[in-house]
C-alpha cells in the first residue's frame, strides 16, 4: 500500500492517475483503483481498493456517472481524504439515452483535459502547498502540451473529407471528442458498457455505415470487439484500429500516457476515414448479408456471461 512520506493521491482511473504524473511527478505517491484494460463503468470494488482509499490524501475522481461505485467505497472505507471532482469547469453533454444523465467521457477532448490538469493542480497545492512551486512548473508545462495536441488534433481532423467525418464505435464515449473536433458520432451501446445492445442499435448504425458509405469502425480497448467487429463483416467495412476511452493502453503501447492516447486517436481515426479504399468491396453486396439471428446469438451470448458474473457477485 502507500509507503513513502509524500502526498498520497489516488486515482480512480488510469488516464486520471497518468495526468496526475505529470504534475506531481516523484513528489507524491500515486495510485490508481482501476487497473489499465479494465472496465471502469464496471469495476467491482476490491477490499484492497478500500485499503488504498482509507489512506489517501487526495482521492481524484471525474464523477458524472463514470464511476457509479466510488461514493460507496469512499463511505464505507471510512476515508478522510480530500475527494477532488476533477471535471469541475467542464460543460457536461447531456445523455440522449438516459434521463438527466451525463456523459462521463469529459477528458476524450484536449482542451478538457487542461481543465482536469488545472483541478490536479489546485488540489495538489491545497493539500501540499509546500510543494506548490513545482506543481506549477510542471502544471505549466503539461498545459502547454495539451494545447498544442489540442490543435494538432483539431488539424487532423480537418483533413478528413467533411463528409467522411464519421465515427462508429461499440461504446458512446467520443461525443466530447466529436464536439470538439467536429466528428458525427454513431455508438452501438451507450454512455455506459452497463446496458446491452439492442437489435434497433444495430439496425441505426448499420444504417449511418450505408448512408453516409463509413470506410471504417473502431474498436476499443477496454470493450468485447465481437459485436462491431461482426458488424464491419456484414457491412462490408474495415477495422479502422483500436481506440483508447476509458483507459490508457499497457506501457509500451501507443495508449500509454493521456497525451499519447489522444494523440494516437486522432492518428487511427484520420488515417481510416481519409482513406476510401479501406472499404473492400461496395456497399451493394453488403446487402445479400446482413442476418439479424447472428447479432441475435452475440448478445445472447454477451448477456449471458453478463448473467454468470452476476450469479457470480451474489452467491
Ligand atoms: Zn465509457
Amino acid at each position: 500500500m502507500f509507503a513513502e512520506d509524500k502526498l498520497k493521491v489516488l486515482a480512480s482511473a488510469s488516464m486520471f492517475a497518468d495526468m496526475a504524473s505529470n504534475i506531481g511527478g516523484d513528489r507524491i505517491e500515486l495510485k490508481t483503483i482501476v487497473p489499465i484494460g479494465a472496465d471502469p463503468h464496471l469495476h467491482e470494488t476490491t477490499p484492497i481498493d478500500a485499503i488504498k482509499v482509507s489512506e489517501a490524501d487526495v482521492i481524484l475522481v471525474n464523477g458524472l456517472t463514470f464511476e457509479g461505485w466510488i461514493t460507496e467505497l469512499i463511505d464505507n472505507a471510512g476515508s478522510s481524504a480530500d475527494v477532488i471532482l476533477i471535471t469541475e469547469g467542464v460543460t457536461p453533454i447531456s445523455s440522449t439515452v438516459y434521463k438527466n444523465a451525463s456523459d462521463p467521457h469529459a477528458w476524450m477532448a484536449a482542451d478538457h483535459g487542461v481543465i482536469y490538469a488545472k483541478n490536479i493542480f489546485d488540489a495538489l497545492s491545497k493539500n501540499d502547498p509546500a510543494n506548490e512551486a513545482y506543481y506549477e512548473k510542471n502544471y505549466l508545462r503539461y498545459k502547454k502540451e495539451l494545447e498544442d495536441l489540442d490543435t494538432y488534433i483539431k488539424l487532423a481532423i480537418e483533413s478528413i473529407p467533411r463528409d467522411q467525418r464519421v465515427l462508429i464505435t461499440s461504446h458512446d464515449a467520443f461525443s466530447y471528442f466529436g464536439n470538439r473536433y467536429g466528428l458525427r458520432l454513431e455508438a452501438i451501446m451507450g454512455i455506459s458498457t452497463e446496458a446491452d445492445a439492442q437489435t434497433s442499435d444495430i439496425v441505426r448504425v448499420t444504417e449511418v455505415i450505408r448512408k453516409y458509405n463509413v470506410p471504417a469502425v473502431f474498436i476499443e480497448s477496454t470493450i468485447n470487439p465481437k459485436l462491431i467487429k461482426r458488424m464491419a463483416e456484414d457491412n462490408n467495412v474495415a477495422i479502422g484500429g483500436e481506440l483508447y476511452a476509458d483507459s490508457l493502453g499497457p506501457k509500451g503501447s501507443e495508449g500509454e500516457t493521456y497525451y499519447k492516447m489522444l494523440k494516437h486517436n486522432a492518428d487511427v481515426i484520420v488515417s481510416a476515414l481519409k482513406d476510401k479504399n479501406m472499404s473492400q468491396t461496395t456497399h451493394d453486396d453488403a446487402d445479400k448479408g446482413n442476418p439479424l439471428w447472428s447479432y441475435l446469438a452475440i448478445i445472447g451470448i454477451l448477456a449471458a456471461g453478463f448473467i454468470i458474473v452476476l450469479l457470480k457477485i451474489n452467491s
